[in-house]
């Protein structure tokens, strides 16, 4: 407030001899015109609590002749701007009522202020929230993707008072505390200068309208708790953590004002065969040691329908094989996984004494010694 201000004279365009009559007249004029309800301009509030408070000033004998005397610093060190608007504010309630701008409350213990500071803090009617919504789906649907439909808990607008929270037929009125602003602002003075605090308005609870008769349906609320269905298209390669944004589905907006958003965050169950990395599936299969000596074709379970796979002769234990494009594609459409198949030789743990006989001749074939069988035997007998 101690920038460079204007002189008070200059504010109001008129000079040091005028009279307190064309003073008056010379603010009427400059209040029509910037007065915020008439003036749209960014800088019109601005304006107006200028003009206002050089009015407050210089239509005051004791202040003008302080003023006269010793500048704003005169001003300054004996009023707060609460004393200057508190002194004018039944006379600029007077010129305001003339031009159909009254109605504000002035004289009301200062309530000056809540035009002339609350409105700067003015904040619009506040966006909805955003509605998180959390989805379990199979790793299937996280893979091809899936349109769920979902039933979202939420507040909408009122149908019946249209948000308004007034019952139809009738309408809210602005608040005259705050006069709309939904806020309350008081200057304090201290040794160490004016402070100014601005709090919610008690009135109206910071809604800045008061609502006489309220609708019966939101009992006055403007908005409804409801459960709405919603159809939502999961695309193919989310993960668990995903976030799907879907736009204009949260919770509705305070009169008027935009809803939020609905997030549906994507949580992928756990799969009993598959398990995913990246965007590859990996699986187990457990093939016997005479296929995996051999070779064979098997047949393994995909994300997408069963399909063949050859085993070369002489697969190891642990060894792997892709299956190429058989796992996720990519969330957008791009870099298919693929499946990867970890073999697991199973070792047979009942033979029968044919089954033996053959699994000796074998070993003798193949040079391995035939001690070994003793051991094998002594060591089966002790456990
Ligand atoms: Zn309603
Ligand atoms: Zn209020």
């Amino acid at each position: 407030m101690a920038t460079t201000k204007r002189d008070y004279y200059e504010v109001l365009g008129v000079d040091k001899t005028t009279s307190q009559d064309d003073i008056k007249k010379a603010y009427r004029k400059l209040a029509m015109q910037y007065h915020p309800d008439r003036n749209k301009s960014p800088d019109a509030e601005e304006k107006f609590k200028e003009i206002s408070e050089a009015y407050g000033v210089l239509s005051d004998q004791n202040k003008r002749q302080q003023y006269d005397q010793f500048g704003h610093a005169g001003i300054d060190m004996r009023y707060s701007q609460e004393d200057i608007f508190r002194g004018a504010a039944p006379d600029i309630e007077d010129i305001l009522r003339d031009f159909g701008l009254g109605g504000f409350g002035f004289g009301r213990g200062g309530s000056i202020f809540d035009i002339i500071f609350g409105r700067e803090r003015r904040e619009g009617p506040r966006r909805g929230s955003d509605i998180l919504y959390e989805l379990a789906i199979n790793l299937e649907d996280a893979a091809y993707g899936k349109t769920v439909d979902l039933e979202i808990p939420r507040t909408e607008t009122c149908d019946v008072c249209g948000g308004s929270g007034a019952k139809p037929g009738t309408s809210p009125r602005t608040c005259p505390t705050c006069h709309g602003s939904g806020q309350v602002s008081r200057t304090q003075s201290t040794p160490f200068g004016r402070f100014m605090t601005t709090t919610t308005c008690t009135t109206c609870r910071g809604r800045g309208e008061i609502v006489d008769t309220p609708c019966s349906t939101c009992h006055g609320a403007g908005t409804v708790q409801k459960k709405r269905k919603l159809e939502v298209k999961i695309p193919p390669g989310v993960d668990t953590g995903s976030r799907l944004r879907v736009t204009g589905e949260g919770e509705a907006g305070e009169r008027g004002a935009p809803p939020g958003d609905l997030y549906v965050e994507i949580y992928v169950r756990p799969h009993s065969v598959f398990t995913r990395q990246d965007n590859n599936i990996i699986m187990d299969s457990t093939i016997s040691f005479t296929q995996a000596a051999l070779g064979d074709e098997i047949v393994v379970p995909t994300l997408d329908g069963k399909a063949e796979m050859k085993i070369p002769s002489g697969t190891q234990n642990g060894q792997m094989f892709r299956l190429k494009g058989r796992g996720i594609p990519g969330l957008h459409g791009l870099g298919k996984g693929d499946q990867i198949v970890r073999i697991k030789v199973a070792v047979p743990t009942k033979l029968t004494e044919r089954q033996k006989q053959l699994l000796r001749e074998f070993a003798e074939i193949s040079g391995e010694k035939t001690r070994s069988k003793g051991i094998f035997e002594k060591v089966k007998e002790r456990i």
